[in-house]
């Protein structure tokens, strides 16, 4: 009876104050959890309606909430948005004057507000403490929590001390955390600097499906964009530039193009941006060209494709912006143009960027470091064969399936080749060489380039100049992505980026295992036509039969080969067998992430697998 009651309060209350049927994903499972009287840490996305999570509970508890939050424009919004629905809350911070402050106590102390809203620095005055220690505290929630850790983006050193304010109080109310994005070690920060005690950790609702993601890496950023406004020309959307100077030049390039484009920057009058950014909202141009200001509450639902002409400096910044296409739930998509010339801007864009006076040495050398890393798992989400979708995920620690099947990368046909030998070439040249130097000269030495610089390191000294000649440059440069990413080699984290040795280097110049690299059948991307290949999903009762034939034919090669079955063949690509039902050599060609290798090594059991398939449906 009692949950039943309680059921019917949550909803009452849900509809009474804010006027909501029902909840959103996630949002019930929080507040039960913090009813029942467990701490909290949420993970939900920005828009997901984490205040909810605590506003709701705030009224059903008897007692006062005080709610943390970094930002004073935030917590008037909410503020207002309260007592417009009628429950009695306030906010303490650095905008009222000591006698308001005074005041708005003495009624918080009367039991007049529900929820209190306070900056973290109130939390040590000793007018609040005194205050807190003397009323009934129900709850204490950290909002936008990711600034209590050193490892988030916007670390604030006073939400550090929380925790004193918390041992202070005679008695510990429930503790809940909020934030956006929090990555793996930003929430164990969280957790710990907080002291939670046993808490419910939600994660929830980061993957947008409707939205489809892309990398290309391209050398030719203009025409590539070009050519995908003129497939587009009926869509709006936003391009983002890492820098102004970006923006200026592509909005020319753009116009003189004929396009309908607008742009964006912190580089031109107020006024202008407002008329910029009205345009675009009010579909009278349909692109806007901008740099990361352009965005924050912008709710234009309509934005069929987010491209980026460079990559963002972190993949929080990524995600938020390639976030904006499709909020209205239909199909959008996400393009990445990446060159390594990104790497190169972004690192000049973070050491040339002010950081306040907040910081103590420690903390700005830890935030800079952070910086980098983040940097770092952006060039890893450029590069990465893997699904993107995954990447993304994961990155914000949510639990994820290894393809989505609807990425570029997992939509693309990839070949597998063991470049042991390569990869041993790369390590020995990089120890020759003193580990000494950087990416493109070692894929220079070992191509065997002869060029000034080369001449001049004497490179074409080393032993191992010109050993890779034959396996050409795109395939040298992912030997050497994939060793950095299994952590045979890596790379310096100052400008330079020079190319060390790890611990599993030397190792590796002895293994007799194969070192498996993935690459694109074709070496440019195809636009993003959706390819729309079976998948086993959508087999039919004969082809099903197949496909496990198929599978345990691939069993087998790979168990003979010594190699895991998806480097054998792709679920995919075995479906695609099935559904093509290829004859000769030629025809399995055809059939989706079947190379010239890939033929040679195992076209004839393949082949013959379908043959005698067809030979039984026939009779
Ligand atoms: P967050 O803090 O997670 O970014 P907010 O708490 O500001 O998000 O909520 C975003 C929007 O979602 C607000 O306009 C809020 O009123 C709305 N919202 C929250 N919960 C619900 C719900 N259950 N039903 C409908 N709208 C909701
Ligand atoms: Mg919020």
């Amino acid at each position: 009876m009692e949950c039943l009651k309680e059921t019917a309060d949550k909803l009452q209350t849900l509809k009474t104050y804010f006027g909501y049927d029902s909840f959103r994903p996630g949002q019930e499972e929080i507040v039960d959890q913090i009813l029942s009287g467990r701490d909290v840490l949420a993970v939900m996305p920005t828009g997901a309606g984490k205040s909810l999570c605590y506003q709701l509970p705030a009224l059903l508890m008897p007692g006062i909430t005080v709610v943390v939050s970094p930002l004073i424009s935030l917590m008037m919004d909410q503020v207002k948005a309260l007592n417009e629905a009628g429950v009695h809350a306030a906010y303490i911070n650095s905008s009222l004057t000591e006698n308001q402050i005074a005041k708005a106590l003495e009624l918080a102390k009367t039991g007049r507000y529900r929820i209190i809203y306070v900056a973290p620095e109130r939390l040590e005055t000793p007018r609040f403490l005194d205050f807190a220690c003397h009323a009934e505290l129900a709850m204490l929630t950290v909002d936008e929590a990711h600034c209590i850790s050193q490892w988030g983006q916007d670390f604030r050193p006073s939400y550090l001390r929380i925790r004193e304010f918390v041992h202070r109080l005679p008695r510990r109310p429930v503790i809940s955390a909020f934030t956006a994005t929090a990555t793996e070690r930003v929430r164990e920060d969280i957790l710990a600097s907080l002291e939670l005690e046993n808490p419910f950790t939600a994660v929830t609702g980061f993957d947008r499906e409707n939205l489809y993601f892309e990398v290309q890496r391209v050398k030719d950023k203009k025409g590539k964009i070009q050519s995908y406004l003129e497939a587009h020309r009926e869509d709006s959307g936003i391009i983002y530039c890492a820098t102004r100077k970006g923006v200026d030049e592509l909005y020319l390039y753009l116009e003189n193009a004929g396009f309908s484009v607008g742009r964006y920057h912190a580089g031109m009058s107020s006024e202008a941006r407002t008329a910029s950014q009205e345009d675009f909202i009010y579909d009278r141009v349909k692109v806007m060209l901008a740099t990361n200001a352009f965005g924050m509450g912008i709710d234009k639902s309509n934005v069929r494709f987010v491209l980026h002409y460079n990559m963002p400096q972190s993949m929080e910044n990524y995600y938020q912006e390639a976030g904006r296409a499709g909020r209205d739930g239909g199909p959008a998509e996400c393009i990445l143009y990446y060159s390594p010339q990104d790497v190169v801007i972004n690192r000049f864009l973070l050491d040339s960027k002010e950081r306040t006076g907040e910081y103590t040495q420690e903390e700005l050398r830890i935030v800079c470091s952070q910086d980098a890393e983040r940097l770092h798992r952006m060039e890893m989400y450029c590069t990465t064969n893997g699904c993107l979708r995954h990447f993304i995920l994961r990155y914000f620690g949510e639990d994820a399936p290894e393809n989505c099947g609807s990425c570029s990368n997992c939509l693309a046909d990839f070949e597998q080749m063991d470049a042991g030998e390569a990869a041993a070439d790369v390590i020995r040249c990089v120890k020759a060489s003193g580990q000494r130097f950087g990416l493109n000269l070692m894929v220079g030495t070992l191509l065997g380039a002869d060029t000034a610089k080369i001449r001049n390191y004497r490179l074409d000294e080393n032993p191992s100049y010109g050993k890779q000649s034959k396996l050409g440059q795109p395939l040298l440069r992912e030997v050497i992505r994939a060793l950095l990413e299994q952590g045979y080699l890596r790379q310096t984290e100052d400008r330079y980026s020079l190319l060390k040795l790890t611990e599993n280097s030397e190792a590796l110049l002895y293994s007799e295992e194969p070192f498996w690299i993935s690459y694109r059948r074709e070496e440019e991307r195809k636009p993003a036509v959706r390819k729309k290949s079976a998948s086993a999903a959508e087999l039919t009762e004969k082809d099903r039969e197949l496909f496990e034939e198929l599978r345990k034919l691939r069993a087998e090669l790979a168990r003979k080969r010594g190699v895991p079955p998806y480097i054998v063949a792709s679920d995919k690509t075995l479906a695609d067998l099935c559904g093509k039902m290829p004859h000769t050599r030629e025809e399995l060609l055809e059939v989706n992430g079947m190379g010239e290798k890939k033929v040679q090594m195992y076209g004839e059991a393949f082949l013959a697998k379908v043959r005698e398939a067809a030979a039984e449906d026939k009779v």
